[in-house]
């Protein structure tokens, strides 16, 4: 099915990404929040990142304004009653979710597909408590949405390969690269991601070497971007231990364990970039 007008639920960090390059993609966007402050700050947020690629060269002014013109902000969930697609990017929460997503379903037209950006909520476990399970999908965008090129496209028990398709070529439009994987908790990136931060937060509590020498390592060794100890501060300590705590509880496997030393930074209030202070300090 042809998707031209994409309902964005939630207008955070992920949400006004998304809106963002749905727009300059040529899509119209319905971006919905509970709170108008949200919505006003997630406009705020788009606006200025698309200035910043209008400097860099990277957009022309006219499509800058074109993308603008495309998005409608809203409070009412009615404002869904057009749409193609909807994605879901509001605070995770199964509890919260599994209620929004009942009202996208009841806002919009029976053909549109609706998608759960969620980040560690099982797929096959929101679309439950919608009467229509196949065409719902995960679509796990990474933080920052303009600048990261990966979507993982998560398929739950009752997802449709209509639904798969519709979202994988949506996705290519929107200038990403998709990956399709099965729902399993943490599905595929942060998986093997979260873990490999989980051990370097071992080898610093067993004083084998310090943040700055483990982070070195992983760069100049593993040819890493960023080191997993400054990765952590990045995505936020605190998300880290949660995402770790899913996979324990989920899997029943000790291997998953977060480390005492991830824990106790936590409890201290140390979690990372955002509190000003993590594995590293940021004055
Ligand atoms: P955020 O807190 O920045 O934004 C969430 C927004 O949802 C808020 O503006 C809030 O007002 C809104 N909201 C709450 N209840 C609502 C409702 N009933 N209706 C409409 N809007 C409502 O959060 P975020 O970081 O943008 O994360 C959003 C989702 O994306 C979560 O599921 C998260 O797990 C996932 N995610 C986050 C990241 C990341 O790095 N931040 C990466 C990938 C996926």
């Amino acid at each position: 099915m042809a998707i031209e007008t994409v309902g964005i639920v939630g207008a955070g960090i992920m949400g006004s990404g998304i809106a963002q390059i749905a727009a300059v993609a040529g899509l119209n966007v319905e971006m919905i929040d509970i709170d108008d402050e949200a919505l006003r700050k997630g406009m705020a947020t788009l606006t200025s990142s698309l200035e910043r690629l209008v400097a860099k060269e990277k957009l022309g002014p006219a499509m800058r304004s074109e993308a603008l013109a495309r998005i409608e902000t809203s409070t009412d969930y009615h404002r869904l009653a057009n749409v193609d697609l909807v994605i879901e990017a509001a605070t995770e929460s199964a509890k919260l979710k599994m209620q929004i997503l009942r009202q996208i379903e009841a806002s919009i037209p029976a053909k549109a597909i609706i998608a759960s950006n969620t980040s560690s909520i099982s797929i096959t476990t929101l679309a439950a408590t919608l009467s229509d399970a196949s065409r719902f999908v995960g679509m796990h965008f990474f933080n920052p949405v303009p600048l990261m090129p990966l979507v993982e496209i998560i398929r739950g028990l009752q997802t449709s390969d209509a639904t798969m398709g519709a979202i994988r070529e949506l996705t290519m439009r929107l200038g990403k690269s998709p990956i399709c994987v099965r729902n399993a908790p943490g599905f595929v990136v942060n998986r093997i991601l979260v873990p490999m931060i989980n051990e370097a937060f071992f080898v610093l509590a067993e004083g084998v070497a310090t943040a700055e020498e483990i982070d070195t390592g992983m760069c100049l060794g593993a040819n890493h971007p960023i080191g997993p100890l400054a990765l952590a501060d990045l995505v936020g300590l605190d998300v880290c231990l949660s995402v770790l705590d899913v996979f324990a509880a989920d899997f029943g496997d000790s291997k998953y364990r977060a480390c005492p030393l991830l824990r106790e930074f936590v409890a201290a209030g140390r979690l990372g970039r955002k509190s000003g202070r993590g594995v590293y300090c940021y004055a």
